[in-house]
């Protein structure tokens, strides 16, 4: 059984339908990927997922429904989303920012120690550790972003387009690191993204969204050797 099945999600903002029934798996510390163009209901179907949005249809993690639980609960479920455009609180410090992501735990020396964890794969987090997020660069923005969603521990992390707006080398780096936490802690990421490149060589498998349904989906190999994929996605 997969750790997340979605299944005929319907979901959208009020009158307008924006995800026509969707079905999507993610198995256990597994890497998949989202393309699509823009409008196509990416952000959505993380939202949905993230418990954001109210949907129809099936979302089930680790064997239980999901369906329109509160974004908390879906935290407390075990999955985390790095949301578009930055996920901080740009009043918050850095520090805090982390102390928000762990707001589900107890273990208060556990925390501290993932902290330290995070500061240590960040280093520049520990150097800004007391300024508010909103002076940070877009970059470390992102890097905390990143930091705080995993501040919960998730056993599914939702990134939505995190390379958005970020120089090459951060992108690089960004999805260096989430690589190794996928590596090491076995924690499965559902990606957003339109550095299909990255994403693609990072992934296992791959689905296409167009215009809110799932038109295509694979091997993340067979999707780099699709040439409609690499017009529309790869550009060569
Ligand atoms: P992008 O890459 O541009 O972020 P996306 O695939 O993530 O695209 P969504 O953001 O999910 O697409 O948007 C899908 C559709 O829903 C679009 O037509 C968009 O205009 C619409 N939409 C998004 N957010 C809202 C909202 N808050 N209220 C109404 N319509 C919305």
């Amino acid at each position: 059984m997969s750790l997340l099945q979605v299944e005929g999600l319907v979901a959208g903002y009020g009158p307008a339908q924006v995800l026509h029934g969707v079905d999507l798996t993610v198995g256990e510390g597994e890497v998949v990927v989202v393309l699509g163009a823009n409008g196509a209901g990416k952000t959505t179907l993380m939202r949905a997922i993230a418990g954001l949005l109210t949907s129809r249809g099936t979302i089930a993690f680790a064997g239980h429904r999901l369906g329109n639980r509160r974004a908390e609960l879906v935290v407390r479920a075990g999955i985390s989303l790095v949301p578009q455009g930055r996920g901080t609180f740009t009043a918050l410090t850095v520090l805090e920012n982390l102390r928000v992501g762990a707001a589900v735990r107890t273990d208060r020396d556990g925390v501290a120690a993932d902290i330290e964890h995070w500061f240590g794969v960040f280093p520049v987090l520990r150097d800004r550790a007391k300024q508010v997020a909103g002076t940070l660069s877009g970059g470390e923005q992102q890097m905390l972003a990143v930091a705080r969603a995993l501040m919960s521990r998730p056993r599914l992390l939702l990134c939505d387009e995190i390379s958005l707006g970020l120089a090459p080398k951060i992108v690089a780096g960004l999805f260096e690191v989430l690589g190794r936490i996928n590596a090491e802690s076995g924690t499965a990421l559902l990606l957003v993204e339109q550095n299909a490149e990255l994403a693609l060589a990072l992934a296992g498998r791959a689905y296409l969204l167009e215009v809110g349904r799932v038109a295509g989906q694979g091997a993340a190999g067979e999707f780099r050797d699709n040439d409609a994929v690499r017009r529309a996605y790869l550009g060569y």
